[in-house]
């Protein structure tokens, strides 16, 4: 099989993991090198399912000897089979970074033999690219569960970045679909990718040119949708893990039925990409506004309303917080304001200290008012002429898109119906009709 062919076979086979994600490491090219990678992020592009595709993102082989159900290069899957040589996946990155195709490497792998020897393999292919191609750039490198602590070790001393999948929210999942796989033998390898980090941040003070360990850290992916754990699990779990480990990012991954599996959603399911969607604005919460997942979700309410955002979702359960006076409350309340952001909030105490703001300052300073409005006042008042029933807050909190999810029902109605409301969820999951909402 020639190396278009194998390449054809890993890149697909590698699409489903996710790499959406920045360099986050900075390294400048040297006489002789080839590449650099700079911290605000290598080239982004994104492929037609709205993936990110901006790596060389590619398997060493998609033989495996595990079983994982959702997982296409599964043992049991018929499915065509190739394997890198080290030689033929350095070249191609390096032929790759020439034609300016890509910026960086994503390499993952199924598992060949056993964990150890596929990471020799990847160690081979990455000391190729680093030592005799001196290629500078970025590389993104997964981490096989089960791996020896000493090639793990030498992996991260070539890689920018390394991860470790969760795969599954749960233990119970794990243990159905990845048999192969245990929790421990997930978070053993996070645990020393913490622990070397650490360690060689102190090298790095000591000694300046101490070789630099995953410099950008470590992330995660998590398959959504595959198990029935609910949002609830997944944000918890995700919570743990950027306290515990330490980790940049987890990355979640709608999952796209490719096998027939008993315990699998059908292959007719589709994606469950607004899941992924609004997981991804919660974990925005939990790493940039101060959330915690048990504010906004918990066991009664484990999921998250498919209409609203999480941040709206918790302002609406949350209306006794609010109005706020947008001059007096401190930076971590302005956060919790649906319509105003990192930027905005950073913004208002900026510009409040030079005076009292109104709503047009606010407007300017990149208030997002069509949902603020609600939730603010300016010197004690509220927006002028601001009148507020459920169904224009409703309205006024739905982007265009969320909208669109209940237009079959809403193009008939006006919103100043009852019936208008009976296109949203029920009150007692999502909270939405709870009360009414105080005129402010
Ligand atoms: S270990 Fe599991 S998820 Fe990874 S390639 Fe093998 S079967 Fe797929």
């Amino acid at each position: 099989m020639d190396v278009m062919e194998k390449l054809q076979i890993l890149t697909a086979s590698a699409k489903y993991d996710v790499a959406c994600t920045s360099s986050g490491s900075n390294r400048n090219n040297q006489a002789g090198g080839i590449g650099n990678t700079v911290s605000m992020g290598i080239c982004h592009s994104f492929s037609a399912d709205g993936r990110c595709i901006s790596l060389l993102k590619v398997l060493m082989t998609n033989r495996c000897v595990y079983d994982c159900a959702y997982c296409v290069n599964r043992k049991s899957n018929p499915t065509r089979r190739a394997t890198f040589t080290p030689e033929e996946l350095a070249d191609l990155t390096i032929q790759f970074y020439r034609r300016n195709y890509i910026e960086g490497l994503f390499l993952s792998s199924g598992v060949i033999r056993n964990p150890d020897y596929t990471t020799e393999q990847m160690i081979s292919a990455l000391e190729l690219l680093r030592n005799v191609h001196q290629f500078r750039g970025y590389i993104h490198v997964k981490a096989i569960p089960g791996t020896d602590d000493v090639l793990l070790s030498r992996l991260g001393l070539l890689a920018d970045r390394m991860s470790v999948n969760i795969e599954l929210p749960s233990r119970e999942s794990l243990g159905l679909l990845a048999p192969d796989k245990s929790k421990d033998s997930i978070l053993k390898p996070m645990a020393l990718i913490k622990e070397k980090i650490n360690e060689n941040s102190s090298d790095i003070v000591k000694y300046n040119h101490a070789p630099r360990f995953v410099p950008a850290g470590q992330s995660t992916q998590m398959i959504v949708g595959a198990s029935p754990d609910s949002d609830y699990k997944i944000l918890t779990l995700t919570e743990g893990l950027y306290r515990k480990y330490g980790l940049k990012r987890v990355f979640f991954s709608a999952y796209t039925p490719v096998v027939e599996h008993s315990l699998l959603p059908s292959l007719d399911t589709k994606p469950p990409l607004l899941r992924e969607h609004r997981l991804y604005q919660a974990d925005w919460l939990l790493r940039f506004y101060g959330f915690q997942a048990n504010e906004l979700l918990d066991e009664a309410a484990p999921n998250f309303n498919p209409l609203l955002d999480p941040k709206c979702s918790w302002a609406l359960n949350h209306r006794e917080q609010f109005p706020v006076d947008i001059n007096r409350v401190p930076y971590n309340t302005l956060l919790r304001v649906p319509g105003i952001g990192v930027k905005s909030a950073q913004r208002i105490v900026a510009a409040r200290r030079a005076g009292t703001l109104d709503f047009p300052a606010l407007k300017k300073l990149g208030v997002v008012l069509k949902r603020a409005q609600f939730f603010i006042t300016c010197k004690g008042k509220p927006l002028e002429g601001l009148k507020v029933g459920e169904h224009t807050l409703l309205r006024s909190l739905m982007s265009g898109q969320e909208l669109s999810l209940i237009q079959p029902q809403y193009e008939q109605l006006s919103l100043f119906d009852d019936t208008y409301l009976s296109a949203l969820p029920k009150a007692e999951t999502t909270g939405l009709t709870k009360g009414g909402w105080p005129d402010v």
